[in-house]
């Protein structure tokens, strides 16, 4: 996405798997090359997962 990800947009480069396409690929941004999980990020169910990144993107939102 030429100029970022907006907060509460799905990632043009997220497959109907919901894997990233740019996994691997020199092309992927380096915020999310430098990004690790950790159980407090991810939680134990998708849904859990979801809730943490909507707090994240409604608190650092412009
Ligand atoms: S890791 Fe980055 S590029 Fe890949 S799907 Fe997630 S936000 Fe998009």
């Amino acid at each position: 996405m030429p100029n970022g990800k907006p907060a509460g947009v799905r990632c043009a480069q997220l497959s109907a798997e919901e894997r990233c396409l740019l996994f691997g690929d020199t092309r992927r941004p380096a915020v999310c090359v430098s990004l690790r999980p950790s159980p407090e990020m991810c939680g134990t169910t998708r849904a859990e997962a979801i809730h943490y990144f909507e707090i994240l993107e409604a608190t650092t939102a412009r």
